[in-house]
């Protein structure tokens, strides 16, 4: 029997342990329950199926560890905060894929959770956590990435019923997802960030098109959709025909400092990987002592603790009612430069190894290529580079505009 077709051994649900202890038993359930094959840093390493990982994040949610804050009655688990970043921390630590549900999960459920109807709420997010239905973001548009507010896709209320015209692009697991938080416009183009809603759209419509794009790794996970006179029910509109663009910033706002939480000790775990692999082989065991690569891996030990020091902080935040704010580009700014520095020098190291690679090299190489190739759509996913400075010089440094 795999760990898919069990119910968990260890139900840290019900647990009412906290800090440390509760740490111990996040700890026990992931090594025990995760398959060794789905670990990137393994030998067995082989990427789960979709199948494999719906059942795979299904147990985690029985086991408790995913919908940590959300209300139980909503099918979360009531905890705290600060416990869902203990259980990132113990996520990160080990080379786990990404969740296939993360916009499920981290954008739209806390998105619902703020601005959704109690109907809305009870019919979307236990279907989210019980991974029934996967959720892709649509808001990118081929003349709308970093100037969102410049979207075209039309929504017009017919009583209702919505019927919604245009085009996303970009939209990650599309192909996959059976839901789409879509970002439309409702008002006149000129009136930019008024007139903007948001939708839960059913993929399965009639009119909506997917359609995938192949990546630099192989990949089909972006996707284009196209929506042709699509009717959404009036119930699948999320938040008020004006709330949109308030809503779609806190959005981002969320993907840019406190989704995916674990990436500090993700980080960490790859640079493990690096490090243990380099010593399996005695050219780059030589390599790590040379003082140009020990002074490029000593900067990357001081850009993980600075990344975890902005994921505490922003929990610190948000523990005590405040608002991410700015700060969240702060963070997106600096994972993902950080990420990418790293990234091209795990490259070059594992680079020069001599042949016949070792086995603990061909594993890691394979691993770092698709880091390497991976972390090149960091600085640009969830705000480019270029928009995250923008945005501190604006709103954090308070500097003027266009100069
Ligand atoms: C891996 C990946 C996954 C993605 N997944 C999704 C998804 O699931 N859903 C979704 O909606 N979108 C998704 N996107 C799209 C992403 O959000 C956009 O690509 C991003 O917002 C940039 O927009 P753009 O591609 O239109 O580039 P543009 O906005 O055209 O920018 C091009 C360049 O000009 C720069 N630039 C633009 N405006 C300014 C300015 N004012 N000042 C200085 N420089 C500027 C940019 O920084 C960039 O370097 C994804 C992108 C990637 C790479």
């Amino acid at each position: 029997m795999t760990v898919m077709e069990a119910q968990p051994r260890a139900d840290v649900a019900a647990a009412s342990l906290t800090g440390e202890a509760y740490r111990l038993k996040v700890r026990d359930w992931l090594r025990n329950e995760l398959p060794g094959s789905y670990r990137s840093d393994s030998p067995q390493f082989s990427p789960p199926t979709l199948e494999q990982s719906i059942a795979w994040e299904a147990a985690m949610h029985r086991a408790g560890l995913s919908g940590m804050t959300w209300p139980t009655s909503y099918g979360g688990h009531g905890r705290t905060l600060r416990e869902h970043l203990i259980v990132n921390q113990e996520i990160g630590a080990l080379a786990m894929p990404d969740s296939v549900n993360s916009i499920g999960k981290e954008l739209a459920g806390p998105i619902i959770l703020a601005i959704g109807t109690e109907e809305q709420k009870k019919r979307f997010l236990p279907a989210i956590l019980q991974m029934r239905n996967i959720w892709c973001q649509g808001f990118s548009e081929p003349e709308a990435g970093s100037d969102l507010a410049g979207l075209r896709t039309r929504a017009v209320r017919h009583g209702d019923i919505w019927r919604i015209n245009g085009q996303k692009i970009w939209t990650s697991g599309a192909a996959r997802s059976q839901r789409c938080l879509l970002l439309a416009r409702t008002g006149p183009v000129e009136d930019r960030h008024r007139g903007l809603a948001l939708f839960a759209v059913p993929l399965d419509a009639p009119g909506v098109r997917v359609r995938t794009i192949k990546s630099i790794d192989g990949k089909e996970s972006f996707c284009e959709v196209f929506f042709d006179d699509v009717e959404v029910a009036q119930l699948d509109a999320l938040g008020a025909p004006d709330e949109g663009w308030a809503a779609a910033i806190r959005v981002l706002e969320i993907e840019r400092a406190t989704n995916r939480m674990y990436r500090a000790w993700r980080f960490e775990n790859e640079l493990r990987h690096l490090i243990s692999a380099c010593k399996t082989d005695t050219v780059l065991a030589g390599l790590l002592a040379d003082s140009h690569y020990a002074v490029r891996l000593a900067e990357t030990v001081v850009d993980i603790e600075v990344l975890k020091a902005h994921v505490e902080t922003a929990v610190d935040v948000l523990v005590n009612g405040g608002s991410i704010g700015a700060r969240g580009s702060l963070a997106k700014l600096h994972w993902s430069e950080a990420h990418q520095r790293f990234a091209m020098l795990a490259m070059e190291l594992l680079s020069k190894a001599p042949l016949p690679l070792a086995p603990s090299v061909k594993v890691a190489l394979r691993r770092f290529e698709g880091i390497y190739l991976a972390s090149r759509a960091e600085t640009i996913y969830a705000g480019t580079t270029e928009i995250q400075l923008g945005i501190i010089a604006d709103r954090i440094l308070a500097l003027s505009k266009g100069r």
